[in-house]
């Protein structure tokens, strides 16, 4: 089930996991806040997505980013949401969300990418 959290427990941050494939173990390892059901109008919001976009998931991942309150930040965590990753030649598999049409305002690198790497991209987003 897809939550949001208050993910520095100061309200300065919220973030919502998509979890796709594997890298979804890391990024939920990271996780950390409080979930809550929807965050406050106006406050910042990020969405993580972590893991393989494939063509089947693709429409239902835009149709939540487009249905948030406001425009999130975006991170792409892992080489799959950046580039297709290992899958980046198969049919069934999206090339990055950025082929979406979704802006992604931060890339993580990595297959999978470790948890402190997505601490310090919020770290950022929220210092930002
Ligand atoms: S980047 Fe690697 S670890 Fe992450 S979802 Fe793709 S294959 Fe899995």
């Amino acid at each position: 089930m897809l939550c949001f959290r208050d993910w520095f427990g100061d309200a300065s941050l919220y973030v919502l996991d998509v979890p796709l494939a594997c890298c979804a173990l890391e990024s939920q390892t990271a996780a950390e806040g409080r979930p809550v059901a929807q965050p406050p109008a106006d406050e910042k919001l990020a969405v993580v997505l972590s893991g393989t976009l494939t063509r089947a998931v693709a429409p239902a991942v835009k149709e939540l980013l487009h249905g948030l309150p406001t425009r999130p930040v975006v991170l792409a965590f892992g080489a799959c949401t950046a580039t297709g990753g290992p899958y980046w030649d198969s049919y069934a598999a999206v090339h990055g969300a950025a082929e979406l049409g979704v802006a992604v305002d931060h890339y993580i690198a990595g297959c999978p990418p470790p948890p402190g790497a997505l601490t310090r991209a919020l770290e950022e987003v929220r210092r930002g």
